[in-house]
């Protein structure tokens, strides 16, 4: 008997045990004569909480319903006819409720107003969404959402009811499919008239607040995160602390921050185009240093060289000397990266290429006038050495 039509403010009650079996994972399903737990269904995860017997409490950390039994997950076996006190977690089953109920009048308000029906519902411990059959934008999000606050603010009651078949037949309400049998009706008045077994407020004040903190084209429709109550509570906090954080960093005020960031990540850009300059005069110079008359000139750079300044550095090189122009960049434990032209004598490059490859066992190739490819795992002093045999 699920004692949570009663009323789903039954946070504790006595039960009998019916049966306790094994689980595949060693675990155990327990099954109660009448219970509280609100098992896991519609979207929803299950009550938490614990059963107690005459010794000990046991944690419940699942629970299941498959053919109208529940099933409570335990770690211990307890005996067929024993007599046990429930509990459920309030703080966590009371925020589903905040949820659930939060989502009936978003699903209402979405349903009167934009004619979308409500095809998806996922609510866990971290999240909850909504789907959407229809497109809804940010602005029609922001007017839903103060709508929704309106209805929590008006405090209007909820009543959950299992209507007899003649009331039922002529009640217009939403439902994901066909009903058959007892079906359970909550009405949050005058936003809403929904089919739904499972826990709600009996006042929209509980909700407290409803925040909507996503909104992302899906399937034809949209799906919707929103949070409620403690949750929305916790995010605004969360999301203060950033903010709080960033005015700290960049000594403004809040409505300061987003020009700031704007200021420093275009100063950034100017600061990296100017530091590409500076380099490419660096090279300039450094290049000027090596005699004109050296045949083959191969530089050693560090990793933070990147592929383009080694193209313009072997350009340079080449147009200066006569034989093979390389750079490597890199570190003998990161490996190095490699790009070579060849000089003013057009030395053939695949010779080059060749012992990288067969002794060094780089990766790589190429052309008789330019090659690149990588190598790693040497030590570079023995491959220049190699290379000055050439
Ligand atoms: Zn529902």
């Amino acid at each position: 008997m699920e004692i949570y039509y009663e009323s789903a403010y039954i946070k504790e009650f006595d039960a009998a045990v019916i049966s306790c079996e094994k689980r595949k994972d060693g675990k155990y399903d327990l099954i109660l004569d009448r219970t509280a737990f609100f098992p896991e269904q519609g979207g929803q995860s299950s009550d938490i909480g614990t059963i107690t017997d005459a010794f000990k409490s046991h944690d419940v950390t699942h629970v299941s319903i498959k053919d109208g039994v529940i099933r409570h997950v335990i770690d211990e076996p307890l005996n067929e006819g024993e007599e046990v006190h429930g509990i459920i977690d309030w703080k966590h089953r009371f925020s589903n409720m905040q949820q659930h109920t939060g989502e009936h009048i978003f699903s209402g308000i979405v349903s009167s107003e934009y004619g979308y029906d409500n095809v998806g519902f996922h609510l866990s411990d971290t999240e909850v969404t909504m789907d959407y059959n229809g497109l809804l934008t940010p602005d029609n999000i922001r007017d839903i959402e103060l709508k929704v606050n309106r209805a929590i603010w008006e405090n209007v009651p909820v009543i959950c009811e299992f209507p007899d078949e003649q009331t039922l037949k002529s009640l217009n309400y939403r439902s994901k499919k066909e009903l058959s049998g007892d079906v359970r009706i909550v009405t949050v008045q005058g936003y809403d008239v929904c089919a739904c077994c499972a826990p709600h407020v009996e006042h929209t004040g509980e909700i407290g607040i409803l925040k909507v903190t996503g909104l992302q084209n899906y399937k034809g429709g949209v799906r919707i995160n929103i949070l409620c109550g403690r949750r929305a509570l916790e995010y605004i906090n969360c999301q203060q602390q950033i903010v709080d954080e960033l005015s700290r960093q960049f000594t403004t005020s809040f409505d300061n921050i987003i020009p700031s960031v704007k200021k420093l990540s275009s100063e950034n850009t100017d600061l990296k185009s100017e530091l590409s300059t500076v380099k490419e005069k660096l090279i300039e110079y450094e290049l000027k240093e090596i005699p004109s008359d050296k045949e083959n000139v191969i530089l050693v750079k560090d990793e933070s060289t990147d592929g383009n300044s080694m193209r313009r550095i072997v350009n340079l090189l080449a147009q200066g000397h006569d034989g093979f122009c390389g750079v490597f960049a890199g570190s003998d434990e990161k490996g190095y990266k490699f790009v070579f032209s060849s000089g003013q004598k057009k030395k053939d490059l695949n010779e080059v290429i060749k012992v990288l490859r067969e002794v060094f066992g780089a990766k790589g190739g190429g052309n008789a006038q330019m090659i690149q490819g990588s190598l790693s795992g040497i030590e570079i002093s023995d491959v220049l050495e190699k290379i000055e045999e050439l």
